[in-house]
């Protein structure tokens, strides 16, 4: 590279202008000459290396152009790829996903391409991996880097600048190198090497059948190589490649002996670039029967997509959906298709995982976040080039460079983890899914027991269309939901156990079965108070009260993760008496272990579970009922199938209706509806116990009735006198700043722009519940286009011509606005 400035100067001009993506939030592309030598490499969707303020980077050709820009451009210095490492279907989605969701392209680019693809000549912190996300250990300034780091896995120095708002960042990236948190990477070579090894081959001339067995049965001597070639062909059916090593340990014969093979040419040695991506047998096994209810329901389903892109399959718990999934996927398979399985959360879903490899094996691959980027660069060139057919993936598996994408299932379709809500791009995977399914004219699956309201909305107005599959899978009746009213069991505090909710369990465990209480507050106590005055321990840097933890005797922020030593006196009386309030998933379990001593209890929430493995450990213990009660947060909800289960606990049911939020309604009756649904999938109908104190509240009713579309009426009439999605479009803009007046006075100042243009849609600014999180002050301006508004991309540039009109002014530069489309 050191010959750049030679390039520069000496370099003719093709008349050729190639507009590039760089990977940061520019406002918008650049463009840059094509010198002639590089004229028939660059491509669009190849990555060119390009300057940009003397740093490189490795942008995407967006668009070749033969038309001079009205600046003088620079010329690109190099083209990375031969071949395009994406189709113009992703680089469409990339553009409207910057328009809809108001961010850059660059900032897609980043989301979209594994960390290797992005190259750059500036210096790069990468997340270190294996040291873990407990960031207990850091000072404030480090832990802002880091927890960035956690997100985006890496950050360049410009970008931490601006995470921390001071010039002098390298003492905070060395304390962070020190503590192992990152490594810095500095170089613009290919980080993806393909590691190569040794595969042996059947030569072609003996795939034929005949040929093969007349060369067998004519075999004189050399027994061990026989066995040898016949251990060949078994693996070989089993998993397609076979490597050296693994043939030789399998078989246990020698080098020699290969080598004897070799010789007579009858088996071939090759070196090729391994899969990293574990080989799984490529069978298809989608053998069994259908209930009539499935099958009506797979067929109205496949009768839907001859006239509707989209198709919303509203499926009771347990109803065997991904039963229907399976058979819609194996048919897409065959006719050559690509199919993506969307879910909410990867890491949560192993079971569904074992559950589809069952019927797909090797043909359906992970993508994964946790993976590591050699092999998510061997799946994006297997999906590019169709080797790949089915993926399984969390949202950002969308951005894979799909060559004929059929089909495209979104599981669970209303859980909130679709949406993306830092860094930029803060896109919704369900509805970005639907944009891009149909550049390639692909359906789309969207399936829940409980739909967001949203797309049960297009649903029944004939937008999307509707099948329902009302019976669950073997005619077991839904849990039976019995409401305890806690007041009744007076005591002190909250009741965290009824007497009720105990013999149930008893009962249950005596039978053998399984118990699953759910709790939506980790830790041990969700805050304190001062029995004398009231006091209650607040985190310094946010506007929250603290939790109590056992396990570290300490209070901890769940917003900055901040941790205080546990208050023994109080500082505002100099009391010493606390009263412990509410109760959290740590202190439930406590308490079961008291009164279960004999049964086996695990919790299950981000404090007891960290990483992949130790979550599917517990899942997996919890199927073979080594558990006998599995107490947790919401992570014991996802679309979890145990067959055991007999009854599950809603310990505290008034703290899932207690939100300030449109949307509560609907979120506590999918959680509840949803947990409730891991009960009595099998053999017998199933309990659920909800403990609560407003007991006659509407949607407790509706989950006991386990009427969805009772909910639904009720919210839709809300949504649409409130103006409310789907009745409008949602832009929530977020000021932050360190100084409360000035945040206070930005918000002003932008509502009243804003104002000028949309005055009738602007709701605010005011301070959301929790005003203050890591020293910032926050101050939101909600803006609630009307549907015909929300959907054109002219209403979005005017909001973001008053930000940047807001931040150009010298007084709010450094207020930070995070913009959200579609909020949720
Ligand atoms: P849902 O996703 O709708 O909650 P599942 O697909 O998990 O339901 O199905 C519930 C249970 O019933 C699972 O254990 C599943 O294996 C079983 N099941 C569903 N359909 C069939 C079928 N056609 N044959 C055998 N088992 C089925
Ligand atoms: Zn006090
Ligand atoms: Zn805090």
């Amino acid at each position: 590279m050191e010959n750049n400035d030679n390039i520069l100067f000496t370099e003719s001009s093709s008349g050729m202008w190639a507009e590039i993506i760089l990977p940061l939030a520019l406002p918008q592309t650049y463009t840059y000459s094509i010198p002639l030598h590089l004229v028939d490499k660059v491509k669009p969707g190849c990555r060119a290396e390009a300057e940009l303020k003397n740093k490189k980077y490795a942008g995407v050709v967006k668009t070749v152009l033969d038309k001079e820009p009205a600046y003088k451009t620079k010329p690109i210095i190099n083209v990375l790829d031969d071949e395009p490492i994406l189709y113009p279907q992703q680089l469409q989605l990339w553009q409207w996903m910057a328009q809809y969701y108001m961010c850059s392209e660059g900032e897609v680019m980043a989301a979209a391409l594994p960390a290797h693809f992005k190259l750059s000549s500036e210096t790069i912190l990468l997340f270190n991996e294996e040291a873990g996300d407990d960031f207990s250990h850091l000072g404030d300034e480090e832990f802002l880097v880091a927890e960035a780091l956690l997100i985006k896995k890496e950050l360049r120095l410009s970008e931490v600048q601006q995470i921390l708002d001071i010039n002098h960042v390298y003492p905070v990236i060395k304390k962070l190198i020190e503590k192992k948190v990152c490594i810095v990477w500095e170089s613009l070579d290919e980080k993806y090497k393909a590691k190569k090894e040794n595969y042996v081959l059947l030569n072609p001339a003996f795939n034929n059948e005949e040929e093969l067995s007349k060369k067998l049965n004519d075999w004189k001597g050399a027994p061990k190589q026989m066995e040898l070639l016949l251990a060949y062909l078994h693996l070989e059916k089993l998993a397609g490649d076979v490597l050296q090593t693994e043939l030789l340990k399998k078989s246990g014969a020698t080098a020699a002996q290969l080598k004897g093979l070799v010789d007579k040419n009858i088996l071939w040695v090759e070196k090729r670039a391994v899969d990293r991506i574990k080989t799984l047998p490529r069978n298809v096994d989608v053998d069994f029967e259908f209930s009539a209810a499935q099958q009506e329901a797979s067929d109205a389903v496949a009768k839907s997509f001859e006239t509707k892109a989209v198709c919303l399959l509203h499926g009771v718990t347990g109803s065997g959906k991904t039963q229907v999934y399976v058979k819609l996927m194996e048919k897409y398979f065959q006719a050559g298709k690509q199919v993506l399985y969307l879910l909410p959360e990867i890491a949560l879903t192993a079971q569904i995982i074992r559950r589809l490899q069952k019927h797909f094996g090797g043909n359906i691959a992970i993508y994964h976040s946790k993976f590591n980027d050699n092999e998510r660069i061997e799946l994006w060139n297997k999906i590019r080039t169709g080797e790949v057919k089915m993926v399984l993936g969390a949202r950002s598996a969308l951005f894979l460079p799909f060559k004929e994408l059929g089909l495209i299932i979104v599981d669970e379709e209303h859980d909130s983890s679709y949406k993306q809500q830092d860094p930029a791009p803060r896109y919704n995977a369900r509805d970005a899914a639907i944009y891009y399914a149909g550049l390639f004219k692909a359906q789309v699956l969207l399936g829940s027991a409980t739909p967001s309201i949203e797309s049960y909305f297009n649903a029944t107005n004939d937008k999307y269309a509707l099948v329902e599959l009302n019976e669950r899978f073997g005619g077991i009746n839904l849990p039976a939901i019995e409401i305890i009213d806690v007041r009744q069991v007076a005591q002190k505090g909250k009741v965290m156990i009824s007497p009720q909710l105990k013999e149930a369990m008893q009962q249950a465990l005596d039978a053998d079965r399984q118990v699953i209480l759910f709790q939506n507050r980790r830790g041990y106590n969700p805050y304190l108070i001062c029995s004398t005055c009231g006091y209650i321990p607040q985190c310094e840097h946010c506007s929250v009260s603290l939790t109590l933890h056992k396990y570290s005797n300490k209070l901890h922020c769940h917003y900055c993760a901040s941790q205080y030593p546990k208050l023994i006196t109080c500082p505002a009386c100099g009391s010493n008496n606390w009263l412990e309030k509410n109760f959290g998933t740590e202190k439930i379990e406590e308490h079961l272990e008291e009164e279960f001593p004999n049964n086996k209890i695990a919790r299950m929430d981000v404090d007891s579970v960290r990483g992949k493995k130790a979550h599917d450990n517990l899942i997996q213990l919890f199927e073979q009922h080594r558990l006998d009660i599995l107490v947790g947060t919401q992570m014991v909800v996802k679309g979890l199938d145990f067959d055991k289960v007999s009854l599950v606990g809603i310990l505290d049911a008034d703290g899932l209706l207690s939100f300030a939020d449109f949307r509560v309604n609907e979120r506590a009756f999918q959680l509840m509806e949803q947990v409730s649904g891991r009960a009595g999938r099998k053999k017998e109908q199933g309990k659920v116990i909800i403990q609560a104190t407003n007991v006659k509240h509407p949607v407790l009713q509706l989950v006991q009735q386990h009427d969805y579309k009772k909910l639904y009426e009720n919210e839709i009439v809300n949504r649409k006198e409130f103006l409310y999605p789907p009745y409008s479009r949602i832009v929530l803009l977020t000021l932050k700043h360190k100084d409360k007046t000035v945040v206070a006075n930005a918000a002003d100042k932008l509502a009243a722009l804003l104002r000028q243009d949309l005055a009738a849609y602007i709701v605010g600014p005011a301070a959301p519940v929790i005003n203050r999180i890591r020293n910032q002050y926050l101050m939101e301006i909600l803006i609630k286009l009307p549907k015909e508004y929300g959907m054109s991309m002219t209403y979005k540039k005017v909001i973001r011509n008053h930000i940047n009109l807001l931040t150009g002014e010298k007084s709010y530069k450094s207020v930070h606005v995070v913009v959200d489309v579609d909020t949720n």
